[in-house]
């Protein structure tokens, strides 16, 4: 029996929940995406309450975070991590570093990396065999602490995560004042959407990851799409359902012997010896642009409607690819390379960027030719910005990105939700998603579109059963499998008459259930049944 305990039941019960053993680290393995490879795993807290079942860090770590206990949590983490480590080595079985989580709370009042390397060298494991991971509402309290702390964990050895990266707001000022070794990218804010405004920060934030030599994993990742996306832009690393949930003890144990491991590449610490502050600011970028840590980048002038390329750096070619040499690049016509309609675009932009003074961008298709590689097409996105003017002479500089990659993948997962989308017309499918804890139903478009369904129905069934749309005679059947849903039945099926024509209709049910065993929804489908067996037989 799953219930939530209150706060007071939280606190009240936390001490002997620590003493009785029934705090639980559960490890969530990483895996090379690319290869299908165990990297590292992240351990992650449960209660497992005797009298109240599985509690979830969702809703004790913030109570435990605001009594001053998520201290004695984390410790206590880490060292049943240290125990689980040695086990392993002393086991001759696979070890590979796991991450521990560090509150904000434990930069406050305590030399957290000195508690931490006294645990570890009682089990004596290896330092590479941890990862601490803080996040960016650590810096709240001051960047200068959090600095320290770091620095201090480095200096014993211990790699830094910068975790849930992406979800604060001031993520680009953490990162620019600290030396974090592996940024985790929080994917639940795309919600799957890929193609939008989302895809294009991910993008980005992994480019800039790459000028700061940063590793990046990616978590959260729930499907092989968006898997298959961050590979396809260069981060292979990812955590998320798709490949494992948060596993107990013994079920890590048993990945790790069947799935082989491997190493996480770590990079260099450039950024140490580059002037990184200068980076960030706008106002220096003319002379940064032919520096190391811009990504591709050009200047060019423009007058009377003409474009000459005065200067780019060698990342430009690098993301132009095809080899392109300076003869192909300066004696060119940058015209050439673009149709009317790709010229319009681009023009546009610049006018833009002339009026607005400020970053502008667009998306180009180019029609590139090289002395050595013949002819190809590809997509660039420009951010371009104004750096000079006299008269009708204006001096851009423009950083790329050669996103053709992504542009394909963007497409074949366009043309892959339209065929979806005709195969349900075909199949005459209807489809729903029904949710067990607030009894919603969300009916597909198709539904809406047919049946004048809203996009949510509450206290379903009984709506659709007093519209008529299931009928009486299936009334008290139909509701029975709401009840067997929300008792955990796996699959339903059966063939009923729906709408007053008493159609056909094979309606089935699928229940989806969460890490522990509990039913969370269910999918439902109706097919118009045209060859009804059931009749004949
Ligand atoms: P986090 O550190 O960002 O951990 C990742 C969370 O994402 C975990 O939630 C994990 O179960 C969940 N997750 C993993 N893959 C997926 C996926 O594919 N989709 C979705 N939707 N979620 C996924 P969990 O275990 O409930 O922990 C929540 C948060 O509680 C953690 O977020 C962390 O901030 C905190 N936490 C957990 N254990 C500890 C601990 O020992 N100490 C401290 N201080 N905080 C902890
Ligand atoms: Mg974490
Ligand atoms: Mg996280």
């Amino acid at each position: 029996m799953e219930k939530r305990m209150s706060r007071d039941e939280l606190l009240n019960n936390f001490q002997a929940a620590l003493s009785n053993r029934y705090l639980k680290v559960f490890y969530q393995p990483q895996v090379n995406h690319a290869t299908g490879k165990i990297i590292g795993a992240e351990a992650l807290l449960r209660w497992i309450d005797p009298e109240f079942g599985m509690q979830l860090p969702i809703d004790f770590v913030p109570v435990l975070e605001e009594n001053n206990l998520i201290h004695d949590a984390d410790l206590f983490v880490f060292e049943e991590v240290c125990k689980f480590q040695k086990n392993q080595m002393d086991a001759g079985l696979t070890v590979v570093p796991i991450s521990v989580n560090m509150s904000r709370y434990d930069f406050y009042g305590y030399d957290y990396p000195a508690e931490l390397e006294e645990i570890r060298l009682k089990y004596g494991v290896p330092v590479k065999m941890f990862q601490v991971e803080i996040t960016e509402s650590s810096a709240i309290g001051g960047i200068q602490l959090v600095k320290s702390v770091m620095d201090k964990l480095h200096s014993y050895g211990y790699l830094v995560e910068m975790d849930d990266f992406g979800s604060g707001y001031s993520s680009l000022n953490v990162l620019k004042d600290l030396n974090v070794d592996i940024i985790k990218l929080d994917m639940n804010f795309l919600r799957g959407n890929i193609g939008g405004r989302g895809g294009v920060i991910i993008s980005t934030v992994i480019q800039m990851a790459k000028w700061l030599d940063t590793t990046i994993i990616a978590e959260g990742v729930e499907t092989l799409e968006l898997a298959d996306f961050m590979k396809s832009l260069g981060c292979i690393y990812v955590q998320g359902y798709l490949y494992f949930r948060p596993l107990p003890e013994d079920e890590f144990v048993e990945a790790l012997k069947k799935l082989y491991h491997e190493p996480l590449k770590t990079s260099l610490h450039l950024i140490d010896t580059l002037d990184a502050g200068k980076f960030w600011d706008p106002i220096s970028m003319e002379t940064l642009i032919f520096n190391n840590y811009v990504g591709g980048a050009v200047i060019f002038s423009y007058e009377d409607g003409e474009i000459e390329i005065n200067r780019y750096n060698d990342k430009y070619i690098t993301e132009i690819g095809m080899n392109l040499d300076e003869t192909d690049i300066l004696k060119s016509n940058p015209w050439d390379c673009l149709d009317e309609s790709n010229k319009k675009i681009y023009e546009d932009t610049l006018k833009k960027a002339i009026e607005s003074r400020s970053e502008e961008t667009c998306e180009t298709w180019r029609n590139i030719s090289s002395k050595c590689c013949g002819d190809d097409t590809i997509c660039v996105r420009s951010f371009i910005r104004l750096i000079g003017y006299a008269d009708n002479q204006y001096l851009f500089y423009a950083m790329v990105q050669n996103i053709t990659k992504e542009k394909h993948h963007f497409n074949s997962i366009y043309d892959n939700e339209v065929k979806l989308e005709h195969a349900f017309e075909h199949a005459n499918i209807y489809a729903w998603e029904y949710t067990i804890a607030t009894k919603q139903m969300r009916p597909c478009f198709r539904c809406m579109r047919d049946l004048g369904l809203p996009p949510v129905i509450e206290d379903y069934p009984e709506p659709v059963i007093a519209s008529g749309l299931f009928q009486p005679d299936y009334a008290d059947m139909y509701r029975d499998w709401h009840d067997q849903i929300a008792n955990g039945v796996e699959s339903l099926d059966a063939i009923m008459p729906l709408t007053a024509g008493r159609v056909p209709f094979h309606v089935r049910y699928t229940t989806e259930f969460d890490e522990n065993g509990k039913p969370i929804k269910a999918y439902g489908s109706a097919t118009l049944v045209v060859n009804d067996k059931s009749e004949e037989s």
